[in-house]
């Protein structure tokens, strides 16, 4: 199945009353557009995104999307006097393999990415979605001043985007629509007025349109918010030494007389701080992502498991605050390495030799690690929202 999204950019924004078009301006050092663009190039669901937007915009948009590095933005089309018009000419453009189309609104920079996967399969199992939540306040029918009638709030729902259709039911609804002259709100209404039901999924109230000042001001918020909330996660790892093996930690070989049991090259200290990431993420250990019984593990370099990590730590959103490790061994001694093991995991998580920080110490004779029969590491990771 193959899933293109459709990202509308509106006009000049005169609610806003900035001369920059909406979708252009800065929220948290960074363009609405920009934002909005890298949750959909994040997705998994999403092969391919259609931008459409005012004409003027164009080159500056190409600009960013460059420097950005997106690879799944295949067009940049121009938009039309209506936001309906702006995505029939993205439709327009559409490859023919594309089986599933989200429309989205560029100034929805909120969107999540497991919104979007969620919202792609709901709408390939029922043809029709719009993300949406319930309303929450009551809702007045007013006419000149005067209270008509409060409605009922029960099943009103505010619809967002993503609205994400199987490719054929929203050609229809808007060759429908064309053919009848007739302009709806958003794409959903179409696809209704064509009789294909269209169903709700429950999105989030931080999905809000950026388009008064006050929204602004929000998302602002809402960025500041997500880079101080901190995960911390707590990683633990022990292997028994053997003979014959290299003793590896922290990706640094130590002469010794022995080294460590283990499927991999046994590096406790990685694994124990890969476990300490994946705690911060929720992401499960070291286990569900590296099962022991693959054979592509055997005797690998450690550090490139931490890569894998890395990059899920980009996939995510997350950023390395601060790695702490406590080393618990009776012998070798490993003061003199420790310098080097703080450079290779900071080279390979792409953070300050700073960040990160490894102890040593022995257990005083006491238990496996005082007799000598293996090592014990503890790892704790602290994470932002990147
Ligand atoms: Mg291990």
């Amino acid at each position: 199945m193959k899933a293109c999204a459709i990202i509308a950019g509106g006009g000049t924004g005169k609610r806003m009353g900035k001369d920059r078009p909406k979708q252009f301006l800065l929220i948290g050092g960074k363009p609405v557009l920009v934002r909005t663009i890298g949750v959909f190039e994040k997705a998994s669901s999403i092969n391919r995104i259609v931008l459409v937007l005012p004409e003027a915009d164009i080159g500056l948009a190409r600009e960013m999307v460059a420097s950005s590095g997106f690879s799944k933005v295949v067009r940049l089309v121009p938009g039309g006097r209506e936001r309906q018009d702006s995505v029939r000419n993205g439709l327009q453009v559409l490859e023919n393999d594309v089986d599933v189309v989200a429309v989205h609104d560029a100034v929805r920079p909120f969107i999540t990415e497991d919104l979007v996967d969620l919202s792609i399969k709901k709408a390939a199992q029922h043809g029709a979605v719009s993300v949406g939540v319930p309303v929450k306040d009551t809702i007045k029918s007013v006419l000149d001043d005067r209270v008509a009638r409060t409605i009922e709030r029960k099943g009103l729902w505010i619809a967002q985007t993503p609205q994400v259709f199987r490719r054929e039911i929203l050609d229809e609804a808007y060759r429908r629509a064309y053919g009848d002259g007739y302009y709806g709100t958003d794409d959903a209404s179409l696809v209704e007025r064509i009789g294909v039901p269209v169903y709700m999924v429950p999105g989030s109230y931080q999905n809000i349109k950026i388009t008064t000042p006050e929204d602004l001001a929000y998302g602002e918020f809402m960025t500041k918010q997500g880079s101080s909330s901190a995960t911390v996660g707590l990683g633990y790892d022990s292997h028994r030494f053997a003979e014959n093996r290299k003793l590896v930690l922290g990706g640094v070989e130590i002469p010794c007389d022995r080294g460590l049991e283990g499927h991999s090259d046994a590096d406790a200290l990685i694994h124990a701080v890969i476990d300490a990431l994946l705690g911060a993420m929720g992401e499960g250990d070291i286990g569900k992502h590296f099962p022991d019984t693959d054979p592509a593990y055997r005797g690998i370099s450690s550090l490139r498991l931490l890569e894998y990590v890395r990059d899920l730590l980009a996939r995510k959103n997350r950023r390395v605050l601060h790695i702490d490790a406590s080393v618990l061994l009776e012998r070798p001694k490993l003061a003199a390495y420790t310098d080097a093991m703080k450079d290779n995991l900071a080279r390979t998580l792409a953070i300050p030799s700073s960040s990160v920080s490894i102890k040593a110490k022995t257990n005083e004779g006491m238990g496996f690690v005082g007799q000598g029969q293996g090592i014990a590491v503890f790892a704790v990771a602290t994470l932002a929202h990147s």
